[in-house]
């Protein structure tokens, strides 16, 4: 019971959270709020999850789902490990992944690159990298809602499938998709969050890091407790 007054809080920040989701009008999906107990469908393990992941990718076919389709050149599903136990989600494709229809190969992607095989020692095939929105927004202007509400499932799918044991959240709408909250990055780093059970941690966002590389002492701190979390 004494966890009542954090449970509220919680769920009133998850409201907060889709009604800034809901600007436009658009019916939220409801959020799932518990990791998979005993008696639901288990954690989908080995080549199993390789397999759901393609089934994934044939869901989204050529999508249409939202007014990003008819500006994009490729749909970047993500790539990496489908038995990850890192995952990271980045915002949403810029020009280079739209381009080749990978996530985070530009110069960002070289940053997170060198934040995974520099900074936490692993191979970047190891870990998993997803974004919240597949389609390229015009311009690399900022994700809007009814965009992050089409693909959602998706996203949360490949999570479900994936099942790390964390998840980065890089930038502002990494991050505050995960943690369900529209509190700003600055405010959400440095804590440890929590996404149906998976630890989160929100980072600084690779290209954020590019202007401002005074920030990158901040990323390796949020590393830190990364490799932490993977060791417990
Ligand atoms: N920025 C992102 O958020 N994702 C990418 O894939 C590339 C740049």
């Amino acid at each position: 019971m004494s966890d009542l007054p954090e449970i509220v809080a919680d769920l009133r920040e998850r409201a907060r959270y889709y009604a800034s989701l809901t600007e436009l009008g658009l019916p939220p999906r409801p959020p799932a709020t518990h990791a998979p107990g005993p008696d639901e469908s288990p954690a989908v393990t080995g080549a199993d999850a390789d397999a759901e992941l393609k089934g994934i990718r044939e869901l989204v076919g050529d999508c249409q789902r939202c007014k990003l389709a008819p500006g994009r050149r490729n749909i970047v599903f993500g790539q990496g490990n489908p038995n990850a136990r890192l995952m990271f989600v980045g915002e949403a494709p810029g020009s280079d992944e739209d381009a080749q229809g990978l996530a985070f190969v530009g110069r960002a992607g070289q940053l997170l690159t060198d934040i995974i095989e520099k900074g936490l020692k692993m191979p970047r095939r190891d870990v998993f990298i997803a974004n919240v929105l597949m389609c390229r927004p015009p311009e690399n202007r900022n994700p809007e809602p009814d965009e992050i509400i089409a693909c959602q499932p998706f996203l949360e799918q490949k999570i479900d499938t994936i099942r790390p044991a964390v998840i980065v959240g890089l930038g502002k709408f990494g991050a505050q998709w995960l943690m369900k909250t529209a509190e700003p990055i600055s405010r959400l780093r440095g804590r440890v969050g929590d996404y149906k059970g998976i630890k989160v941690v929100p980072t600084y966002h690779p290209a954020f890091l590019l202007r401002t590389p005074s920030a990158k002492k901040e990323v390796w701190e949020d590393m830190k407790v990364v490799l932490r979390l993977l060791a417990d």
